[in-house]
């Protein structure tokens, strides 16, 4: 894959092969909002750490730890072999293999189609785990470019690119904003333009951990257009787990006057 780069390598103390965050880092919810510009300290301190560290160890696979050759970066190949890559044909409405669930679980979704390359699962997992909670930021590429080779033409032609938005808090602890980063990057990559027209309000809620009735409750995730919307979007984000998310931004996006919404996401959570 012409599109991957050589990966970053990781601390020696950030071994973790699960794909759940880490309980106190980025991704803990705190129990009082940081002052911004402590977050934002803390997280230039945290980034400068990891690249220091990246600088003394040697390269690993992203997913499973392993020395990398050269051409192998970010994944071993073992790992690339399991990328679990989801197959035709499947369903167009909530991108889950066909047939999906009866009934669809986006039969009522204010978005029109989804598609995801890969299930979130395995090294795919580990990559969307790198990038959000490791910031291995230089994986939003790869997902783009994988995004890109893969979806439906039909599914890019004629909108433009819409990142789900990150809760301001969350983007102030991490110092980026993942799907901001994979659309920007699916951007280049296929001309599409940028619309980063959504922004997320309410309490920092976390979607990873909710109960899936929590994350289907309608009205929990506080989403509004910021600025003009364009009439055809596309909706990028790293995980489409169970569309709640994708739906509260679409109906953002219908409400604020555009006329169709469709979805694309780095990985399909697959039903258990
Ligand atoms: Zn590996
Ligand atoms: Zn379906």
């Amino acid at each position: 894959m012409s599109a991957e780069r050589p990966a970053p390598a990781r601390p020696p103390a950030d071994r973790d092969r699960s794909a759940a965050p880490p309980p106190a880092a980025a991704d803990g919810a705190p129990s009082a909002p940081p002052r911004p510009a402590a977050g934002r300290a803390r997280a230039l301190l945290r980034r400068a750490g990891a690249e220091l560290l990246a600088a003394l160890a040697p390269p690993a696979c992203l997913a499973c730890r392993a020395p990398l050759r050269a051409d192998d970066a970010p994944l071993c190949a073992g790992c690339r072999r399991e990328l679990p890559w989801l197959r035709d044909p499947r369903c167009p409405r909530c991108g889950l293999p066909a047939p999906c669930p009866a009934p669809c679980p986006a039969g009522d979704a204010a978005f029109a189609a989804a598609w995801a390359p890969l299930a979130h699962d395995g090294p795919a997992r580990a990559l969307v785990a790198a990038l959000k909670f490791r910031g291995a930021l230089p994986v939003a590429d790869l997902m783009a470019a994988q995004i890109a080779a893969g979806a439906p033409p039909a599914l890019l032609a004629g909108r433009a690119l819409v990142p789900v938005p990150a809760h301001p808090a969350r983007r102030r602890a991490r110092g980026f904003d993942q799907a901001a980063l994979i659309a920007a990057a699916l951007a280049r990559r296929s001309g599409r333009p940028l619309a980063p027209c959504l922004r997320r309000g309410g309490p920092a809620t976390r979607q990873l951990g909710a109960s899936r009735a929590a994350r289907l409750a309608r009205g929990r995730l506080r989403v509004a257009a910021a600025g003009p919307v364009p009439p055809r979007a596309l909706l990028v984000d790293d995980v489409h787990t169970t569309g709640a998310t994708l739906d509260a931004c679409a109906r953002a996006l219908r409400a604020a006057g555009a006329v169709e919404v469709a979805a694309v996401a780095y990985a399909r959570a697959l039903p258990r």
